[in-house]
Order: structure tokens, then sequence, then C-alpha cells
């Protein structure tokens, strides 16, 4: 089992100096999960989640090393789909700019309405109820859907 894969939104931060990012203000959340053979992958995908062990154990050399190769549908579990996944001038991931992945992040609790009706669907009261409880959604924010279906 692979734990907790590094997204390019991680690596993004971790680029910046570390002056610049204070998280002394801000609340961090962890939206990793396990990442293997039991992820919802996209069901039309070819592929598969194949984990091969290439090493694992002391070396000859004295030291112990552990190596994997994996092999993966791009689709698979919470992830990010890249502009150029339905427009064919879109941007792929590595072209997003950064600052378009970073920034105040809202949270819209459908959990109650998900666990009632597996294929509830976001609706316009929904959006409003959040607006009128915690303020209006700014141009830029970045809203979170929380269904709590990440326990299947
Ligand atoms: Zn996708």
């Amino acid at each position: 089992m692979i734990q907790r894969i590094a997204s390019g939104f991680i690596a993004g931060i971790l680029a910046l100096p570390a002056f610049a990012l204070d998280v002394s203000e801000v609340q961090l959340i962890d939206l990793s999960h396990s990442y293997n053979s039991d992820t919802l992958y996209w069901p039309t995908s070819p592929s598969k989640f194949e984990k091969q062990e290439l090493a694992f154990g002391e070396t000859a050399d004295g030291y112990f090393y552990s190596a994997y190769s994996i092999s993966t549908p791009e689709h698979g579990g919470t992830h990010l789909d890249a502009p150029l996944h339905f427009a064919a001038d879109g941007w792929p991931t590595d072209r997003i700019p950064l600052q378009n992945l970073i920034g105040n992040a809202v949270v819209i609790d459908i959990s109650k309405q998900a666990a009632a009706d597996r294929n509830y669907r976001l609706s316009v009261s929904d959006v409003r109820a959040f607006e009128d409880q915690h303020g209006r959604i700014s141009p830029g924010d970045i809203v979170l859907l929380r269904t709590d279906w990440d326990q299947f």
C-alpha cells in the first residue's frame, strides 16, 4: 500500500522560500488518502493500479534500501483534472500557474444529504444556504465539497 503520494499542490508549496509561507494563522488540512488498488478509478479506464517492489532490505553495501515502481490511471480517487482533459488548448497540469492552486478555500458540507441519497448532487440552494450562513463566496475562492464519501 502506498501512503500519501504528494501532489503537485504540495510540491508547489515546498518550492516557496521558507520566509514566504507563514502557516501560523491558517488551518492546514491534509486531504490525502492512501492511493492503491482499492482506490476508485474512472470505470472506463483500460488500465489499473499496479505496484511492483524493486528493492526492500539490506543492500550488499550494508545500508537499507526500499524502492517501488507504480503504474496507475490518472483519473483515480480525488484528483486534479487538467484543463486539457476536455479542451485541446487547455493547460496540462504542469502548466497551471501555482497561484491558481493556492487561495482561500470554503467547504460546502453536503455530507448529510449524501448519506441519505448516494446520488445527491450539489444544488444552487446548497450554495445559497452556505452563503447565507458564512457570507458570499468570492471570485477565486476554492470551493471544496464535503460528502464524507471518502470513507468508501
Ligand atoms: Zn479525472
